[in-house]
């Protein structure tokens, strides 16, 4: 079934685009709206469906249609409500001044076009849409895809006015939506490799991202060649390009100023603009560190490195693992301790592609550190994890738990084995007793220096029966060790 809508009134003319005839109503204020359950009509993507996906492609101006909407499969009157159904998002953009670069950083707007639209809820990018609209809104009459393609041609024209012709397909028959699916993933891919040519000191300056302040008021991303913005939507390449076209827009230069470490990625000029930009609530940031000043997340990335106390060593997981990670958290579980704009130290909101960076936790001990990662996500990226440790690091095939994680780390020789030796060797010199005599259970929060905490609630993740929640506090300290008071019987 396929439906095409030419919406001539969207067409550019001299005198501008005019804002379409709409049953509700669109701009800034609505986004941040979330849709719960029992408001929800239907949704598109989301953890019940398989494929999903959102693209934007740049064309030659003869190859599009201008204002043209193109449905694939069934509109939204012909599904029913309640329902969680596959989609694609196809938006093909045309114009004498629009260049390649542009791509990331117009597919990343439609997180926020979307949202725009009152009613409506949008959450996450690329192959991992979630998109919900109320039955309130339908009632009103958005009732046809048709309507969200023409907000979204006006949106992205009125935004972009170098964007001559804008053409939308929404693809929801499912066989199309997941063929389509695989041309897109390869898109992704090279938009990647292209970011992976440069180095952080190949390059002059870096750039901000505060698309994501109406969710986290706090937060702003610092992308860099070798740290893509953590929705994993926008490299360095793509914040230029964006910075170019708008430089009053979300995406900015960030002058460097003099480097205080490169390896931790702590720049005199970053924490300048992350202090104004964060109106204060964050005052320095380690880029490449998961402990010391991590960086923020907002709340979309794509995956979590998280710290596994009782090894001293970082799990990674990424948003579509559903399952229990080896500490027994889940991913969602997880995102509440990292996401909102704070500084969460052992919690660090990731991109895939960052798993890729010859900077990924660089200060913290890099790969080395890794110990556990879902089979998914490692077979992803296998090419990018050092050789001699990639077969050391566990997935969910060989650890459930992290008695099984420390035998398979121990069988393998990880090198976090190393680490513990040495721990044991020093505590030993300064006369302590080995963890196995002191205690059933030992948690030490190793730094290198000193470490704060800073959180207006936080959940430690713990196993064995108990919770420990910090509320409005501010920690200082070298070392931490939580004990247990009971001997093991
Ligand atoms: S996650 Fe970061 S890079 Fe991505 S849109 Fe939000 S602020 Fe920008």
């Amino acid at each position: 079934m396929r439906k095409v809508c030419d919406a001539n009134e969207l067409r550019t003319l001299p005198s501008g685009v005019k804002k379409p005839e709409f049953p509700v109503d669109i701009g800034e204020m609505h986004e941040g709206e979330r849709v719960r359950k029992p408001q929800m009509y239907f949704e598109f993507g989301g953890l019940k469906t398989e494929t999903k996906w959102e693209l934007v492609r740049t064309r030659n101006t003869d190859d599009i249609k201008d204002a043209r909407i193109i449905i694939e499969g069934p509109d939204l009157s012909e599904l029913k409500e309640g329902g969680s159904y596959p989609l694609g998002i196809l938006v093909e953009v045309a114009g004498g001044k629009v260049e390649k670069d542009i791509e990331g950083v117009l597919e990343r707007r439609l997180h926020y076009f979307l949202n725009y639209i009152e009613g409506v809820m949008h959450v996450n990018q690329r192959y991992d849409i979630w998109i919900r609209f109320t039955k309130e809104a339908y009632k009103q009459g958005l009732n046809s895809l048709e309507l969200f393609g023409k907000a979204l041609i006006w949106l992205y024209k009125t935004s972009f006015p170098i964007l001559e012709k804008v053409q939308v397909t929404f693809y929801t028959d499912p066989k199309q939506v997941a063929e389509h699916l695989d041309a897109a993933r390869k898109v992704w891919s090279k938009r990647d490799e292209h970011a992976r040519s440069l180095m952080d000191e190949d390059v002059k300056e870096f750039y901000g991202c505060i698309m994501c302040q109406s969710f986290a008021p706090s937060h702003m991303c610092v992308i860099t060649p070798n740290r893509t913005g953590s929705c994993g939507s926008i490299s360095w390449f793509d914040a230029r390009a964006a910075s170019n076209i708008d430089p009053n827009g979300p995406n900015f230069v960030i002058e460097k100023g003099n480097v205080v470490d490169t390896e931790k990625g702590i720049y005199e000029g970053v924490d300048k603009v992350l202090q104004e930009k964060s109106l204060g609530s964050v005052q320095s940031v380690s880029i490449y560190s998961m402990f010391e000043n991590p960086h923020t997340s907002c709340g979309c990335f794509e995956g979590i490195a998280f710290y596994i106390p009782e090894l001293d060593g970082v799990g990674v997981v990424h948003r579509d693992y559903r399952e229990e990670t080896v500490n027994g958290l889940t991913f969602s579980s997880m995102a509440a301790n990292t996401s909102g704009g704070i500084q969460s130290p052992g919690f660090n909101g990731i991109a895939i592609e960052y798993l890729r960076s010859s900077r990924f936790l660089k200060p913290d001990g890099g790969w080395n550190r890794v110990i556990w990662m879902p089979a998914d996500i490692k077979e992803r990226i296998k090419d990018s994890i050092p050789a001699e440790v990639a077969d050391k690091i566990a997935t969910e095939a060989d650890a459930k738990n992290l008695a099984e994680l420390k035998e398979y780390l121990t069988q393998k020789e990880h090198p976090i084995v190393q680490r513990w030796s040495e721990q044991e060797a020093d505590k030993a010199e300064a006369g302590e007793a080995p963890a196995e005599e002191a205690a059933e259970t030992t948690i030490q929060i190793p730094s290198e220096g000193e470490m704060v905490i800073q959180t207006p609630t936080l959940q430690l993740p713990t196993t064995g029966g108990f919770k420990i929640i910090l509320k409005n506090a501010k920690i200082t300290a070298e070392k931490v060790k939580i004990k247990r008071l009971e001997k093991k019987k």
